[in-house]
């Protein structure tokens, strides 16, 4: 065996990466080995996300490997589909399992193998109750559970019984292979729990090889010791598992005896993190599929435009603790804005036009002006936009009868347009109904590039495109999907925010925008970062927020 040099963290530390580096030191390991093992039940979420970076990155600092592995073991509810979304979310995260892939499917004969040497050796049987039976005699917290009188069967019995299980001679339910621990102990896990259940459905890898499959418990500890997991790392959910999971490793013939290590779960504000919740949305149609923009799924954000580095310093945020937690969504929000506010270009777009003329500005004629792609960074260039008569700028950045504090534009009011020239609104058009239709406005020449010769200021700056030389697009604006900070998980439909998608169906974009083909989200100025969205076309650009450029999220419930 070859042991490669063992590298010391440098990223923050935490109780497992402590414990991984004490066992390096001491040599109990010469080389780490951890895994990644979801059920391909579903997509991968931001909780996933958690546990990937975790085993991800201890392999990657502590120069060890880290094993995607499927713990494919219910074939009622596994899809191909899964599988592959579950690869290209992870490798979308910034991670690479290298030839490390596998699938608790692959040692499906070791595990029947070992399932026999446990009845072998008066560990298991084989039980006739039913499913109902079994749960009403498991007992409770306080009451201790009742011997299955199936219990007792002599190993010749079980055997054969285990055989013709497995043989499909009997129908889903009729019996199942249990370990044989005690109904009386204090930890539920260990009153005799399931070790294989008959279950007669196509597997997506084995087809209908098998009429039986193994229960999570027994599978997952008995994979690890395969492979050669030194620590496996998993949800705080499993802690009273970890007794079942040694159990097993005693007692049977395993090449390696891996440590199970329990961390917290992440929980996030107005957030759901668990795949049957995530499934009901996507199933009822409470969201557009599992990559609707509104999901906390890695699908989701990357639609959405998040990058990957921001899910990953998120993560590397809130850490690693032995005990649970809610986690505040704007501490995700936060490392997106910071990680955007470093990388996305800064372009113009107006999501809800208004019309503005201005009246002493020649017919007819278009000018180039030069703006700036980002403020920080001159190496991302400069760009040139069109300036004409007929230009666009927000709605909300006009009021004809304004309060006291509000700087933009209002009659008689002068304002900068970026990268242009100062502006002042003299007339307001409005249709029959008394809407406002068009502003005319007039412009300062000697205001080229945005500030005025004989040095006179003005208070407020906006963006403006256009009108001939902007392109028109589809903007989606997403907000919480639940407005509960704690959304109830058994009845989550009454907590769904009914105002989670705006679309915004006439804005306006420069140009280059609209011609971008980029998976990167850019900044609209002073609207936030979007991103295209693959339901584009080459006539209809669709844009999603990624994020609002503050957060006026806390604010606006305040108002409500
Ligand atoms: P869910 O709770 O959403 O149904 P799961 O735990 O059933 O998810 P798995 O596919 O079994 O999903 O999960 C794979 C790995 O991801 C497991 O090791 C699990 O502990 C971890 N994991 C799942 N949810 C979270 C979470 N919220 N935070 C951290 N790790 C998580
Ligand atoms: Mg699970």
């Amino acid at each position: 065996m070859t042991t490669e040099p063992v590298a010391t963290a440098e990223a923050g530390r935490d109780f497992i990466r402590d414990i991984i580096q004490a066992d390096l030191d001491s040599k109990k390991h010469s080389r780490i080995v951890t895994r990644f093992p979801p059920e391909p039940n579903g997509y991968l979420h931001l909780g996933h996300a958690k546990s990937i970076a975790l085993n991800f990155g201890i392999a990657q600092e502590f120069s060890g490997r880290c094993h995607l592995r499927f713990d494919d073991t219910n074939p009622t509810k596994e899809e191909q589909e899964y599988i592959d979304s579950i690869q290209a979310d992870v490798r979308w995260l910034g991670y690479d399992w290298g030839s490390d892939l596998f699938y608790a499917s692959d040692y499906f004969d070791r595990l029947y193998e070992w399932a026999e040497t446990l009845i072998r050796d008066g560990h298991a049987y084989v039980d006739d109750q039913s499913q109902a039976e079994i749960r009403h005699n498991r007992g409770t917290l306080t009451e201790p559970g009742q011997n299955s009188p199936f219990r007792d069967r002599s190993v010749e019995e079980n055997l054969d019984l285990f055989r013709r299980m497995k043989a499909g001679e009997f129908q889903n339910g009729a019996r199942v292979l249990r370990a044989k621990i005690d109904m009386a102990s204090g930890n539920i896990n260990l009153r005799d729990p399931v070790l294989y259940r008959i279950l007669h459905a196509h597997h997506p890898r084995t087809g209908t090889t098998w009429s039986i499959y193994p229960s999570y418990d027994y599978a997952h500890g008995q994979s690890d010791a395969i492979e050669g997991i030194t620590h496996s790392i998993c949800t705080l959910e499993f802690e009273d598992h970890r007794p079942l999971y040694e159990w097993l490793l005693d007692r049977l013939p395993v090449p390696s005896k891996p440590h199970q290590y329990e961390f917290a779960r992440l929980n996030l504000t107005y957030t759901l993190l668990s795949k049957r919740v995530l499934t009901m949305l996507v199933r009822d149609g409470h969201v557009a599929g599992w990559d609707d923009p509104r999901m906390p799924t890695i699908a989701g954000l990357k639609r959405r435009g998040v990058p990957p580095e921001a899910v990953r310093e998120f993560i590397k945020r809130i850490g690693v603790a032995k005990s649970n937690s809610v986690v505040d969504l704007g501490m995700l929000e936060f490392s997106i804005r910071e990680c955007l506010n470093h990388t996305a270009l800064r372009r113009m777009a107006v999501l809800k036009p208004l019309k503005v003329v201005i009246t002493n500005y020649p017919e007819g004629q278009v000018e180039e002006l030069e703006a700036i792609n980002h403020p920080d960074d001159p190496a991302a260039g400069t760009r040139r936009i069109a300036f004409s008569r007929e230009l666009y700028i927000e709605q909300d950045d006009f009021m004809e009868n304004p309060p006291k504090k509000f700087f933009r534009l209002s009659p008689g009011n002068e304002v900068r347009l970026r990268y242009a020239y100062f502006i002042k609104c003299t007339d307001v058009v409005k249709n029959a109904a008394g809407e406002i239709t068009e502003l005319r406005c007039t412009y300062d020449p000697a205001t080229k590039g945005g500030n005025a010769p004989d040095g006179r200021k003005v208070k407020a700056t906006m963006h403006w495109l256009s009108a001939a030389q902007s392109v028109p697009a589809e903007i989606r604006i997403y907000n919480q999907l639940f407005q509960n900070p704690a959304p109830d998980a058994a009845n989550f439909a009454g907590d769904i925010n009914p105002q989670s998608l705006e679309i915004l169906s006439d804005a306006r974009v420069e140009p280059a925008i609209a011609e971008t083909n980029s998976p990167d989200a850019i900044q609209f100025e002073r609207q936030g970062y979007f991103v295209r969205d693959r339901d584009s076309t080459p006539d209809h650009p669709v844009f999603n927020r990624t994020i609002g450029l503050r957060d006026t999220f806390a604010k606006e419930v305040g108002k409500g």
